[in-house]
């Protein structure tokens, strides 16, 4: 059956960032699919233990920030340890700031790219050896469509820079490592609604220049992420690589 494709019964997952938002509609889909999860993040939400509740056996939660250099190590050994292999990656930790090119000091600036760009680039730099090993997975790295337009009217030099990064980093992953079996995606959503998001959309302001510039005029569920995540994830996706599938109801058409 087609539709088989989308399933990924006995993979196991990674999912950086699964405790809220995008991260968590990604874990639920890949549970629903059939997957074995590792969930990670700095604080476990009522929602990943209602999770490990229902699903004691495939899913695990592993608390953790991913800016600190023993995180990516420990999270790859977790998913070893307790599923036996690890087949797919999802970085989608993320975080975003706001202000002018010239407030973005040297704090504020590393503590973006750390976690967009140096963890995602540290993960799967330790994720790849058991894929190698296995001589296959895929790994998809949360981008946005902040890596290709201005974000207005917030301004996000820094956010866009580490996103516009992470798209680069996913196509000459794909380059290296297409011939053995591991293909690398990104997806660029437009405005989803979730914590990240949360203060610009009860900003009238904000949330009008926002879907004003959507053309359908409305902003996304998490869930809308997680399918195109399952998607890129699974077999039904398996001449797909080094490719940015954007998700933006338009944003980026105009
Ligand atoms: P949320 O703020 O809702 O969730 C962010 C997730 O990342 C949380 O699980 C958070 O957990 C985790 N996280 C953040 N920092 C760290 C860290 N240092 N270590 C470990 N985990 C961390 O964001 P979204 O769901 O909206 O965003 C998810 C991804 O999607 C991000 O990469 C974001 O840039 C991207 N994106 C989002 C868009 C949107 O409109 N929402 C649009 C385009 C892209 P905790 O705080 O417990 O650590």
């Amino acid at each position: 059956m087609a539709l088989d494709k989308f399933r990924i019964d006995g993979k196991t997952a990674l999912v950086t960032g699964g405790s809220r938002g995008i991260g968590l509609a990604i874990v639920k889909i890949f549970v629903e699919a059939g997957a074995n999860v590792v969930i990670t993040g700095r604080t476990c939400t009522d929602a990943v233990k209602d999770l490990l509740e229902g699903h004691r056996v495939r899913v695990a939660w592993i608390a953790g920030d991913v800016r600190d250099r023993e995180t990516p190590g420990r999270l790859v050994s977790a998913a070893l340890e307790r599923f036996g292999r690890l087949d797919i990656l999802v970085n989608n930790a993320g975080v975003a700031d706001n202000g002018n090119f010239d407030e973005f000091d040297d704090q504020r600036l590393n503590f973006i790219l750390d976690t967009n760009l140096v963890a995602p680039f540290r993960i799967a730099r330790e994720a790849i050896r058991p894929m190698l090993r296995q001589a296959g997975g895929t790994i998809l790295n949360i981008g946005s469509i902040s890596a290709d337009v201005a974000n207005k009217p917030q301004l996000q030099v820094a956010y866009n820079s580490s996103k516009a990064a992470i798209h680069q980093m996913t196509k000459v992953m794909a380059f290296e490592y297409a011939a053995r079996n591991i293909r690398v995606n990104a997806l660029a959503p437009g405005y989803v609604i979730s914590d990240m998001t949360e203060g610009g959309i009860a900003n009238r302001e904000w949330s009008t220049v926002w879907t004003e510039n959507t053309p359908m005029g409305r902003f996304a569920q998490p869930e809308e992420m997680a399918t195109c995540a399952l998607f890129l994830c699974s077999d039904a996706a398996s001449y797909v690589t080094g490719a940015v599938l954007t998700a933006d109801g338009g944003y980026t058409t105009h």
